[in-house]
């Protein structure tokens, strides 16, 4: 996909009531998907959506896309005001054990020490978006935006439909929840240089509701409480970075040099694995659009950023994106593609993207650092988490409800 930057903002723009719909979201995933929910009410002010989706409804995804996602409590409480919480679906959270491996320190947080259910729910990607049905109030086209250009207060959409047509589709707010993939080239990017390898094992004493974040100085390693529908037996989600060359070997290895391999890096606190189901492999970046807001386009989700997935915000923060847009539009002061809806999102996002980028980034570097001294800064900064019960609950808070306590 591509910005067409040569039409550009032009005063002799056609008429603004020209439209096809006033807001178009490109991308049917998760987060896309929430904003059309979150925009139903719209309708009543009598503005149209549409959304784009590039895939056959009912399509089944690829398993290689499939990957275990850890929604936050706070992002429970959204879906559930949007109607698309699915809870037979989740696999709750309520201790993470926090630890290094080869030094001291460990942390555990627990919903106990919030007036929280749990702290978190673990969902498979697939079944998260399987499950999210179309908004009833937006018009659903099936394609791809291939790119856009803006004339005055127009944006002209350029689709790609299945049949290898084109449709050119006007708006006057063109939301991107395209998940990245049509990034422009002046974003900001961090190669990480590594890889999350994914997949399911059982654990001889694993503990239900427990999570493991363990942090190796290849990359860190979670283990998720996951209940497999198909089998009704309570496994564990692995999420495994590490150096993109290694990440590699793990999947080239079979089934029980993999499970040796992830045995001693986890150590022996959840028993014994074995049973390890199919391996996918995501190449980690930091990836930030410089410009997530400007009248008529607005970014968000992972088109706004992607992070890498150590402290499991990714889909929090987006679907965080997709609320307060549409408190903005929903407010209505503005028209969706003024300068003044594109300031207000940009500035009431700040802090939060700002506040989880830069945890993340931080998390993945400083437990990545070699030099000789620092596992045991880290082993300390547990140790003060784990001693010092509020500045414990500051930092689950943050994770659980962004930087303004959502929703
Ligand atoms: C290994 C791993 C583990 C993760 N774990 C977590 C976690 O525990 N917690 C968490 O919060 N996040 C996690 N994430 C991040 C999470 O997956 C993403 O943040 C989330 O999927 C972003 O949702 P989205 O809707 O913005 O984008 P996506 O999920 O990428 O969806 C975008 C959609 O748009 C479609 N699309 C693409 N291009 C076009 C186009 N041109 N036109 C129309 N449609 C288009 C795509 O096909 C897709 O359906 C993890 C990510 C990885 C890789």
């Amino acid at each position: 996909m591509s910005h067409n930057p040569s039409t550009d903002v032009n005063v002799n723009a056609p008429d603004s009531h020209e439209v096809d719909a006033d807001i178009v979201i490109a991308g049917g995933g998760p987060v896309g998907t929430a904003l059309a929910h979150a925009l139903a009410p719209l309708a009543r002010l009598g503005r149209s959506v549409m959304q784009i989706t590039d895939a056959a409804p009912g399509a089944t995804r690829p398993q290689s896309e499939d990957r275990p996602i850890a929604l936050s409590w706070g992002s429970r409480l959204l879906l559930e005001r949007l109607g698309l919480w699915n809870a037979p679906a989740a696999s709750p959270i309520d201790r993470i054990h926090v630890s290094q491996q080869q030094q001291f320190g460990r942390t555990i947080i627990s919903a106990s020490d919030h007036d929280v259910e749990a702290l978190g729910y673990v969902v498979s990607y697939n079944e998260l978006c399987n499950a999210l049905p179309p908004s009833s109030v937006a018009a659903q086209v099936q394609g791809s935006l291939q790119e856009w250009s803006k004339e005055g207060r127009i944006v002209t959409c350029r689709i790609g439909t299945p049949d290898g047509q084109n449709r050119i589709v006007r708006t006057r707010l063109l939301v991107l929840a395209d998940g990245g993939r049509g990034r422009l080239d002046e974003d900001h990017v961090k190669d990480y240089r590594q890889s999350a390898v994914t997949c399911t094992i059982n654990a001889d004493r694993q503990r239900p509701g427990t999570a493991w974040e363990r942090f190796t100085p290849e990359g860190p390693l979670a283990l998720l409480p996951f209940r497999n529908r198909t089998t009704q037996r309570d496994q564990l989600a692995v999420v495994w970075s590490s150096a993109t060359t290694s990440a590699d070997k793990l999947i080239a290895l079979d089934d029980a040099q993999f499970l040796a391999a992830l045995q001693q890096a986890f150590g022996g606190r959840a028993g014994i694995f074995s049973n390890p189901g199919p391996r996918s492999a995501f190449p980690l970046s930091l990836r930030m659009r410089r410009h997530i807001a400007d009248a008529g386009v607005i970014a968000i989700g992972n088109a706004a950023q992607t992070l890498h997935p150590v402290a499991g915000q990714g889909l929090n923060l987006g679907l965080r994106d997709a609320w307060e847009l549409a408190e903005i539009l929903l407010a209505d002061k503005h028209e969706p593609g003024s300068a003044a809806t594109a300031r207000q999102y940009r500035e009431r996002r700040q802090a939060d993207r700002f506040a989880m980028t830069r945890l993340t980034d931080l998390l993945v570097g400083s437990f990545s650092l070699p030099w000789p001294g620092t596992g045991v800064v880290r082993g300390a900064a547990l140790a003060f988490l784990d001693a010092i019960p509020p500045a414990r609950r500051l930092l689950s808070r943050r994770m659980m409800f962004g930087a303004r306590n959502f929703p």
